[in-house]
């Protein structure tokens, strides 16, 4: 069992405004959106970063990807669009240490990003 803030979310030992979930992933609402709708999907399981999968994880960031993209389907802004973002550690600006996929959507995103 992991101790990250994100466990805790899990366990529901701290709030969080959840929009999403199934046995292997949960879905909530950032605490400071970057975008009129950020939500981040996380697995269950306890991952540190991109740099700890392994081939055994393959479906778990499956099921993450579909979760989300079945999500911006479900809520009706497919279509228009959204971006999914995972940063990896200090320089890719991750701050929690437990995988996890940001879905921005609801306004124009812009390229490069900062
Ligand atoms: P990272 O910078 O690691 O890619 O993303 C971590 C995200 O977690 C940030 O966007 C941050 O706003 C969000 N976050 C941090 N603490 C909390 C919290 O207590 N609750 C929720 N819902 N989001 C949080």
């Amino acid at each position: 069992m992991g101790d990250t803030l994100f466990d805790k979310i899990i366990r529901r030992d701290i709030p969080a405004e959840i929009v999403y979930e199934d046995d292997d992933v949960l879905a909530f609402r950032d605490i400071n959106p970057q975008a009129p709708v950020h939500v981040l999907f996380i697995p269950k399981k306890p991952i540190a970063t991109l740099n700890d999968l392994t081939a055994a994880d393959a479906a778990v960031i499956g099921k993450l990807l579909l979760a989300a993209t079945s999500w911006a389907k479900a809520q009706g802004f497919a279509d228009n669009g959204y971006r999914c973002v995972m940063n990896c550690n200090k320089d890719g600006g991750q701050t929690v240490y437990h995988i996890h996929l940001h879905l921005l959507a609801g306004r124009q995103m812009h390229w490069p990003p900062g």
